[in-house]
């Protein structure tokens, strides 16, 4: 049977570190380091609470063991300075609501204000520390800001996914004098973008999509190895495309990517990779609302218009080739979404992934928006909280929040 908290992917031990539920936290401080960076509009209202819920299941099972729980965060980029609009004091009032839980707010991360209430903690209270970017000492991974923190708890557990591909003092320095442990939603995460990337039900089909090649080409080189198929839309399939020869008009293109691009296309058909680029897009003069648009085949992109989204008979393409897949991963729009105009195409990839019979894996802040938006989110098995992490992790490389943890025996 899976634990609480735990998902049962079958998959043996992908993590091999400490977790909550290894380490006695019984009647200990825990300091949990969560990834609390949420959107906030300009009254400071949580827009999308979706980083706090999906750790809620580390922060109860903390409560419930009877840990005297410390929970740690960044918010926005206050660059080393106090900032108030960039103050944890939003997450307060959303936790209290959460975990129906008095939550108290130390208005600093560090020093003898936070030392002294959490000397006053009893078992199964909640402390919320105050923005740990703050301090510049915690980006620089400063080792006595680090000691600061530790000297807060007994125990360290890791539970912010997102800020995962981060060496900073609450991520990785703490852990040289705690023992570190990694929470339900870490635990997750690395479960489905490692574990099943590595070992997929296949068919195994990959949608990239996004502004540049340059900028998902290390997660090409890596998934080429695993994947049956990819499928590339978005503005780096068309750097794809003129490498190939065609003429994209004024379409995004990254001319010093022409050789990778031809390189892992090469790779691909080696491997016996089915490789799907857009066979039509949607075009305009310009990358604004209310611009004429046409539907043009690739072939016959004109000068002077630009590709802004994958058309109708890509959409069509795409989703035939999702049909047979048991395991979907997709990072990257098909177009400018941010433009009604353009967007139709990444809606449509959204409800072919939704409506798949697959294991569906989502990662990136603007993929992640896109299946909320669709209203497609509760369809997908898994979407992802990390961004970069989720980059970093499915290029086959390992985070440093993740090493930084005790191993385990
Ligand atoms: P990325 O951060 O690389 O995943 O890129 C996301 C951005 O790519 C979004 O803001 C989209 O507007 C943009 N994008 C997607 N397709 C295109 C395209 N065909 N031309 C220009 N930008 C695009």
């Amino acid at each position: 049977m899976a634990k609480r908290g735990e998902v049962s992917l079958g998959i043996k031990d992908i993590l091999g570190k400490l977790t909550i539920e290894d380490i006695p936290i019984q009647g200990k401080r825990v300091f949990i380091r969560a990834d609390f960076n949420v959107p906030l509009d300009d009254n400071l209202v949580i827009t999308d609470d979706s980083r706090i819920r999906s750790t809620l299941p580390t922060i109860n099972y903390a409560i419930d063991e009877g840990a005297k729980v410390i929970l740690a965060s960044h918010l926005g980029r206050p660059k080393g300075k106090v900032e108030p609009r960039f103050s944890l004091a939003p997450i307060v009032k959303r936790l209290h609501r959460l975990l129906n839980k008095e939550v108290v707010f130390a208005p600093d991360c560090v020093g003898p204000q936070a030392e002294s209430l959490v000397a006053k903690m009893k078992d199964g209270d909640v402390l919320l520390l105050e923005n740990l970017r703050f301090h510049p000492e915690e980006e620089k991974n400063d080792e006595n800001f680090a000691k600061a923190l530790a000297r807060l708890a007994d125990f360290y557990v890791n539970d912010a996914f997102g800020a995962a591909h981060r060496a900073h003092a609450s991520t990785s320095g703490i852990t040289r004098f705690l023992p570190s442990a990694a929470g339900f939603l870490m635990k997750k995460e690395i479960e489905y973008l490692k574990g099943v990337v590595e070992n997929p039900v296949r068919p195994f089909v990959a949608i990239l999509g996004g502004a540049k090649v340059s900028g998902k080409i290390g997660v090409l080189e890596n998934l080429a190895d695993k994947v049956d198929k990819v499928i590339v839309g978005g503005g780096m399939a068309y750097t794809f495309i003129k490498a190939m020869g065609y003429e994209i008009g004024d379409s995004l293109v990254e001319t010093e990517m022409f050789d990778l691009a031809k390189s892992i296309m090469e790779k691909l058909r080696k491997n016996n990779v089915k490789f799907y680029l857009p066979v039509d897009s949607v075009v305009a003069q310009s990358i604004e609302a209310g611009a004429e648009t046409k539907i043009v085949t690739t072939q016959e992109i004109p000068r002077g218009w630009r590709a802004l989204d994958i058309g109708p008979a890509s959409v069509k393409l795409f989703s035939e080739a999702l049909q047979s897949a048991k395991t979907i991963i997709w990072n990257g729009p098909m177009g400018v979404f941010e433009i009604d105009a353009f967007s139709r195409g990444t809606y449509a990839i959204a409800h072919s992934v939704a409506d798949a019979y697959a294991l569906t894996i989502v990662g990136g802040g603007d993929t992640d928006y896109a299946v909320h938006k669709a209203g497609v989110s509760d369809a997908i098995t898994f979407i992802s909280t990390g961004g970069g992490a989720s980059l970093q992790l499915l290029e086959g490389k390992d985070l440093p929040g993740i090493s930084a943890l005790s191993d385990k025996k």
